[in-house]
């Protein structure tokens, strides 16, 4: 089955071009050439694309983000991440299994094209997912090669 971008998931991943950074506009072409290949369909979320230093003290505050938007900043607040949340029934999940499904699919994507992302999945780059390392699925993050 092949997916398309919602109208809200596109205008949330063009957050990302915002910061003016080359990778933030590598990472959301990436995103809209993937919809086309991706084995299960995904959205992003309003906080899910480049973060202002306040969008990302709310999540701390809330409990979703180990990042605190100014000690320790997220990489969303560079324009460099993008969280891809599985959307199953419709609407959006943060299952365990999904999520670990999408993270394969994409990170395999990128790096067939080339492009080394680090996923949430394995911060470790151990190559093993589900373990401690594992604890953000949904978030991926491009570095900076240019
Ligand atoms: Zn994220």
């Amino acid at each position: 089955m092949k997916y398309v971008l919602g109208k809200n998931t596109t205008a949330n991943l063009e957050t990302l071009i915002k910061s003016g950074i080359k990778e933030s506009a590598v990472l959301v072409s990436l995103v809209k050439e993937f919809i086309g290949y991706t084995p299960i369909d995904f959205c992003i979320l309003e906080n899910g694309g480049y973060r202002t230093a306040e969008m990302q003290r709310s999540l701390y505050d809330a409990g979703n983000s180990k990042c605190d938007g100014v000690k320790y900043k997220s990489e969303h607040q560079s324009g460099l991440a993008v969280d891809l949340v599985p959307w199953v029934n419709g609407r959006a999940t943060w299952e365990k299994r999904a999520a670990f499904y999408l993270s394969g699919a994409f990170t395999s994507f990128c790096r067939q094209r080339g492009v080394d992302i680090t996923t949430g999945a394995d911060w470790s780059g151990s190559g093993i997912i589900n373990d401690s390392n594992s604890w953000d699925p949904c978030h991926f993050q491009i570095h900076r090669f240019l």
